[in-house]
């Protein structure tokens, strides 16, 4: 296994066109990948558009401050300060950065346009690479919990649930993505067609897979409280339920997509953001600004959530 430690010295100096030019070297300043600012090492880190989408996408959920910070070595003095006791984390941080540098001067030298989400997909191999994790594509984890606990850090966490009607024959289905510091990263609630909630919740499963799919997610854990799904998606090369087959067959063959994928069985109580917004969203409960203005109900089952103890 490689060590994980970083060395808490100042980091070298990024030979970026800002400083070649004020050294007189005849080089024009622009960034060269979107020429909307000089190029200096914080834009190229942080601010240029590629830059900008890899930390979106990224697993990694530390995002630069926007007022900005005076100088590269400022920057990572701060960083070293925040992950003194977080190893990990400032390995993902330092991989991070090392990785869109490494994007940067392939678009620059090699014409190869950067693309933000293999960026991230890379920041995450290379870190569970030096991690020492096994190479793996396949469910591979499985377990009954009853706590909302924390991923690892550089794994995304995924609730699905579904809100069911016996009276229609449509169900919402809800997901929502938190990152390891139990935060709320994102979440997704729309209406399917589903006869029953089992084939809601698996529904709701598959949207959790795709949307982790949709972010370059490398590494997820997949959270629900249905018993009967759970055993199903835990035997998923043995299905019995044949009006669900297709949706476990689409989940199945996106999982190879993953670098670790688990999945925990949970008690209702520890799903209850993913519950609140599918039995909202069913009633017509959620406004319309939902998605800006998080309601005060989700806020506070989130709390909870980031403030229990695991
Ligand atoms: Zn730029």
């Amino acid at each position: 296994m490689i060590s994980l430690r970083v060395e808490q010295t100042t980091p070298i100096s990024f030979p970026d066109r800002s400083i070649l030019h004020r050294r007189g070297i005849p080089i024009n300043p622009s960034c060269p990948i979107c020429a909307a600012e000089e190029e200096t090492i914080e834009h190229t880190l942080f601010w240029c558009n590629h830059a900008r989408a890899t930390w979106f996408v990224s697993a990694n959920t530390y995002k630069p401050n926007l007022v900005g910070f005076g100088s590269f070595s400022l920057w990572w003095s701060a960083i070293l300060n925040e992950f003194c006791e977080d190893q990990l984390g400032l390995c993902f941080r330092a991989i991070s950065y090392w990785i869109i540098w490494k994007e940067r001067n392939l678009a620059v030298f090699d014409h190869i346009d950067p693309n933000p989400i293999a960026t991230a997909n890379r920041i995450s191999k290379s870190f569970f690479e030096a991690k020492g994790d096994p190479i793996t594509s396949s469910l591979h984890d499985f377990a009954v919990s009853s706590v909302c606990s924390p991923p690892p850090v550089g794994t995304l966490k995924l609730n699905s649930d579904v809100a069911w009607r016996d009276t229609a024959s449509y169900a919402a289905i809800a997901v929502v993505l938190r990152n390891h510091e139990r935060k709320l990263l994102d979440r997704h609630v729309c209406l399917t067609q589903a006869s029953s909630p089992l084939a809601g919740a698996a529904k709701a499963l598959l949207q959790a897979i795709q949307f982790a799919q949709s972010i370059g997610a490398f590494s997820i854990i997949l959270e629900m409280d249905c018993s009967s799904l759970f055993e199903t998606v835990c035997n998923l090369e043995n299905i019995r339920w044949w009006k669900i087959r297709a949706t476990l067959l689409s989940i199945k063959s996106l999982l190879p997509h993953f670098h670790n994928v688990s999945l925990s069985l949970v008690k209702r109580s520890t799903n209850r953001a993913a519950d609140f917004l599918a039995k909202s969203f069913l009633l017509g409960n959620l406004s319309c600004d939902w998605l800006a203005s998080i309601p005060s109900r989700l806020s506070s089952i989130l709390y909870f959530d980031s403030s229990s103890v695991v």
